[in-house]
């Protein structure tokens, strides 16, 4: 195959033919795979004038080279190529293979499955699960049920995490190669717009594709002047959790940081947690925020907000921790800090530069709504591309680039949920009273509170509460938030309506089990609607 036409640009490192061999065999399995003709959209299209990528479309590289190659392309060649096998990076590449296209997956750790798996949502949310049960027995004191104190054997903690790690890891393997995904392990970087280089054990091999995926997800942000000290933890090494660690200091009430401090309050230690901003989750509704910091003002040693940490002392006694401004003393020691401040994205440490990919100032890697880089034919997915870095927005944006570079007219355009999974859960979609002052939108909220639910006083959580936001005009709901425990599988109803631009009649006059925490939309659907019977409100009376 010729893969340049006349007046086509080239450098250094771009490929000029493609040859194969006839009597090599070296048939993929995912070629057998749906042809792409077959393959129905899954995703929103693309608008009119953003049209999938033909090979008229002036500059669109990936048309002009992303053509179905052979069954006996060459193993140094891939078309599409992804770098990083997390939630996106996978999912892009299943779905590629899965649109028939020869498929190179380059991870560098020896498993797949990225933070989310191996370091970040699934040993966090096991960890939350046995935090979860033992506030559970906890609060069943008051009903009359007393348990002893909870024995703790941390070494079957953490088997058991790993093995939950682990039976996901094998899964995806074998899913990579049930679609023949070849993967290959170890670090890749750009040597130009059609080429990697990856630095394997066996040592460095350059590979050539049409199409590129970047998934190369985020890293834990470190705080400046640090101790190099192995009792100075980040989000990762905070999962193997430490007997040692009787307190531990959480810097940064972020999701990340609030979630590692429940489970290390449920295993024992007394915690504290230090916040710079005026509010525990910035950027969260105030409202849904209350309920979790009323709770854990209750519990921890600590909750200090407007304060920051000044420096760290590694001490034999502990890490001793200055502290400057809020209510929080000018110093005191610690027997682990965990740094759980964000992540910074991995834009910049893959040589992007080098095939003409634009990565900002901060790492991130600007995409349009296709997941396009300003290369076209190189796409870029997940944590890397920016907020909310979310495993669900890297599978959602690796299905969309796949589809993308298989000719599909696919297209992001979708309210994204968040959750944390704290105690009480807190999880919201789509517009945030928050925003819609800033960005001037008029919406009608309506609060129904758990306190009137049935099922919420039944399991002792009457501190929930469900808000939806519908937009005044159109009555379309354009937001929801959720505090309460189950507010992350909650959310998926209201994330449901969003899409289907359901209004509050559509979601009051659905019927919700009684009696079960999912009434509580029904309710505050019922409230905007004007006709809640559960709750008494003169004003919002059908007939007022
Ligand atoms: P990643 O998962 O970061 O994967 C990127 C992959 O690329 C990694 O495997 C990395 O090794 C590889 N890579 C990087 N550079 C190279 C290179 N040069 N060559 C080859 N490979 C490379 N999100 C949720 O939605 N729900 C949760 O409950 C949740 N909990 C979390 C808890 C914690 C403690 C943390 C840290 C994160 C959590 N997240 C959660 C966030 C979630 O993990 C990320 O949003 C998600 O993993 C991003 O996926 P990704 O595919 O963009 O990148």
């Amino acid at each position: 195959a010729v893969l340049v036409a006349v007046n086509d640009t080239v450098s250094e490192g771009t490929p000029l033919v493609r040859l194969a061999l006839e009597d090599v065999d070296v048939a993929a399995p995912a070629r057998e795979a749906a042809p792409e003709d077959d393959a129905a959209p899954t995703r929103k299209p693309a608008s009119s004038d953003d049209v999938a990528p033909t090979a008229e479309t002036v500059g669109d590289e990936v048309a002009a080279t992303a053509a179905p190659t052979p069954a006996s392309a060459d193993a140094d060649h891939a078309e599409v190529l992804v770098l990083g096998a997390g939630p996106g990076g996978y999912t892009a590449a299943f779905r590629a293979a899965d649109l028939g296209k020869h498929v190179v997956l380059v991870e560098r750790d020896p498993v797949l499955g990225g933070v989310c798996l191996n370091a970040g949502c699934i040993p966090s949310k096991v960890l939350l699960h046995l935090a979860e049960v033992i506030h559970e027995t906890e609060g069943l004191a008051a009903a009359g049920v007393s348990f002893d104190a909870p024995r703790l054997d941390f070494a079957k903690i953490h088997a058991h995490v790993d093995r939950v790690v682990s039976r996901l890891n094998q899964g995806l393997a074998k899913l990579a190669d049930q679609r023949g995904v070849r993967v290959l392990t170890g670090s890749g970087r750009f040597i130009g717009p059609n080429r990697v280089e990856v630095e394997t054990e066996s040592g460095s091999h350059a590979l050539s594709f049409d199409a590129a995926i970047v998934a190369v997800g985020s890293r834990p942000a470190t705080l400046p002047g640090m101790p190099d000290d192995p009792r100075v933890l980040d989000s990762t090494s905070a999962l193997r959790v430490d007997p040692e660690a009787r307190r531990l200091l959480v810097v940064g009430g972020g999701i990340i940081g609030l979630e590692m401090a429940a489970v290390y309050d449920a295993l024992g230690a007394e915690v504290t947690v230090v916040e710079l901003l005026p509010q525990l989750m910035p950027g969260t509704d105030p409202d849904l925020v209350r309920p979790l910091a009323r709770s854990i003002a209750r519990r921890y040693a600590g909750v200090h907000l407007e304060t920051r940490v000044t420096g760290v002392e590694a001490t034999d006694e502990g890490l001793l921790v200055h502290f400057e401004g809020g209510k929080a003393p000018d110093a005191a020691v610690y027997d682990r800090v965990l740094v759980a401040i964000g992540r910074v994205p991995n834009g910049d440490r893959i040589d992007l530069e080098r095939a003409g990919v634009q990565v900002d100032e901060r790492g991130f890697v600007p995409t349009d709504d296709r997941l396009r880089t300003n290369v076209p034919h190189i796409y870029a997915i997940g944590d890397v591309t920016g907020s909310p870095m979310l495993a669900h927005k890297a599978t959602h944006e690796g299905a969309i680039a796949a589809e993308s570079i298989c000719g599909l007219p696919s297209a992001f355009d979708a309210a994204i949920p968040s959750v944390a999974y704290t105690d009480p859960e807190i999880a919201w979609v789509g517009l945030t009273e928050a925003e819609a002052r800033e960005r001037g939108l008029a919406v009608e909220k309506s609060v129904f509170p758990w306190v009137a639910s049935g099922r919420a006083l039944g399991i002792g959580r009457t501190e929930g509460s469900t808000k939806l936001l519908f937009d005044a005009e159109s009555g379309r709901l354009r937001g929801a938030g959720i505090v309460g425990p189950s507010a992350g599988e909650l959310i998926a109803e209201a994330t449901l309506a969003i899409e289907l631009g359901a209004n509050a009649e559509d979601l009051a006059l659905t019927i919700h089990p009684h009696p079960t925490l999912s009434e509580t939309l029904g309710f505050a659907a019922q409230i905007a609607a004007g006709t809640i019977t559960d709750l008494y409100l003169p004003k919002k009376r059908a007939d007022s």
